[in-house]
């Protein structure tokens, strides 16, 4: 019967949810235990400034290869970490790691690291980022924060202190993923940001998609109005690239380049990204 169908299917349901939970809880458990363990490590993924093909930074990405699992996607982790408040001992952690890594880069290299709204939101932020530089010795100046458009969703006083006394410090703020969730450009006269990541979801559809160029471009042109820095993550492509440089964006980030990699890789692909973007680039313009 009807009824008993539909009691099949909320038995089927319960089981589901039970099953999502227990995952939930088994990985909030394996992965404090695994941070607590040196089993995660940060790999870096590097920025390159399109006009000449250098490395002029990072991206401090979260990898953890769990013993006997392999590895599990930040995708599945933070959003656990982000509900259990662990997301903030994660960022703590990272940002002494990321700064601690730097430190070995030849400068201006930067680092960028992300950081959870949740985390960004504390009163005094600001004055972690201060001790893990003060710790590690690394310039300010080459720091990059990550951070997304939902702290503006419910930001608080402390948000906007934290903004402007790391600003004030010297360290960059990033909006990060910028054009997804709840973008709204008034953002960009409230709260002051160096830079704007695009989202890898414009890039996608660049040369297939022409709003997707459109929009692109009307970022970046209010962006270079307002003085901040456009990346734009997820190239993929030469196709893609050379569209972007076309348009004078700052600085890319993707899979064309590379992936992120282990720390000790850092010093290898700032020398082998701008040879391979010479070499690239060399038939074109025998070409043209
Ligand atoms: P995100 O900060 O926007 O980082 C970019 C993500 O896009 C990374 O995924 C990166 O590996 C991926 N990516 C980069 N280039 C390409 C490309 O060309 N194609 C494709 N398909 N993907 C590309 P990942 O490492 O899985 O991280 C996902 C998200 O998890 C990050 O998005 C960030 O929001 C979060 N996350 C990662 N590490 C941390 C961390 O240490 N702390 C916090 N709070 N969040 C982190
Ligand atoms: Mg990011
Ligand atoms: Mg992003
Ligand atoms: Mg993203």
């Amino acid at each position: 019967s009807a009824k008993e169908a539909g009691k099949g299917r909320w038995q089927c349901f319960d089981h589901q949810l039970e099953q999502r939970v227990q995952r939930w809880r088994e990985l909030d458990g394996a992965m404090r235990a695994g941070l607590a363990d040196g089993e995660m490590e940060l790999h870096y993924q590097p920025l390159v400034r399109l006009e000449d093909g250098q490395v002029v930074g990072c991206e401090a990405l979260l990898r953890w290869m769990r013993p006997g699992h392999g590895p599990v996607s930040p995708a599945e982790m933070i959003p656990i970490a982000e509900s259990t408040g662990f997301i903030i001992t994660i960022g703590r952690w990272a940002l002494r790691q990321a700064c601690a890594e730097a430190l070995t880069w030849p400068p201006p290299l930067r680092v960028a690291v992300n950081i959870s709204s949740i985390h960004f939101r504390l009163a005094g932020f600001f004055r972690e980022v201060e001790q893990a530089l003060a710790e590690t010795g690394l310039a300010p100046g080459r720091l990059e924060i990550e951070i997304t458009e939902s702290i503006f969703l419910a930001s608080t006083p402390h948000v906007l202190e934290n903004l402007s006394a790391l600003r004030a410090l010297g360290v960059r703020i990033v909006l990060d993923d910028f054009g997804t969730g709840y973008s709204s450009l008034s953002y960009l006269t409230q709260f002051p940001v160096d830079k704007i990541k695009i989202d890898r979801a414009f890039v996608r559809e660049l040369s297939s998609r022409p709003e997707c160029l459109s929009v692109v471009k009307a970022i970046m042109i209010i962006a270079r109005d307002l003085g901040i820095d456009v990346t734009v993550e997820g190239v993929e492509t030469e196709q893609q690239a050379e569209l972007l440089r076309a348009r004078r964006c700052d600085s890319v980030q993707g899979f064309l380049y590379s992936p992120a990699r282990p720390a000790q890789e850092v010093g290898g692909l700032i020398e082998r990204i701008p040879e391979a973007i010479r070499l690239a680039r060399q038939p074109l313009r025998a070409a043209g």
